[in-house]
């Protein structure tokens, strides 16, 4: 069953593009970097609830901060909660970074992150998927937006990226 929402195949998703056919929007963007998919942690914890090893008040136990984010904040997909199967999951991005200052620990939707990545140098991504029915919620991967990953970023963003590799050896 899980199989279906293998992360394969929303590959070459594009932050801006509405989810479209199978699977959970990863959403790949070129100032993304350093992605680490949660898929295998989350067919754990749902193999445990299924085999009642974890109660579903564990699982499902969604903040109403985190709901009202998924509310207003969040990005629709196409995959049915896993645990009450009565709605499509939504995603919420979570951003933090010394660079953000104020926006750290808010949630932006994947336009805000696009723009935010052109601006500011790196800041981190939690993606958590929530269900607005239910409040099971897990993350489903975290990575690095900014232009310091950015081929095509000004000359002076590449120097000083190069520095630092210099000062790292
Ligand atoms: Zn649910």
């Amino acid at each position: 069953m899980l199989s279906s929402r293998l992360p394969g195949r929303s590959r070459g998703c594009a932050l801006t593009r509405p989810a479209t056919g199978a699977g959970r929007t990863l959403i790949r963007v070129r100032t993304q970097r350093g992605f680490v998919d949660y898929a295998l942690k989350r067919r754990a914890v749902l193999a445990e609830v299924m085999r009642g090893q974890t109660g579903v008040s564990e699982v499902c136990d969604a903040s109403p901060y985190l709901v009202r984010a998924a509310k207003f904040h969040g990005t629709p997909t196409d995959v049915l909660c896993p645990v009450c199967r009565k709605e499509e999951l939504t995603n919420v991005f979570w951003i933090y970074g010394d660079e953000i200052k104020h926006l750290a620990g808010s949630a932006r939707t994947p336009e805000e992150l696009e723009r935010l990545a052109a601006r500011v140098g790196e800041f981190d991504v939690y993606q958590v998927e929530v269900c607005r029915t239910c409040s099971w919620n897990h993350l489903v991967a975290s990575f690095v937006m900014g232009f310091h990953g950015d081929e095509t970023a000004p000359p002076h963003s590449k120097r000083s990226a190069r520095n630092r590799r210099t000062a790292a050896t």
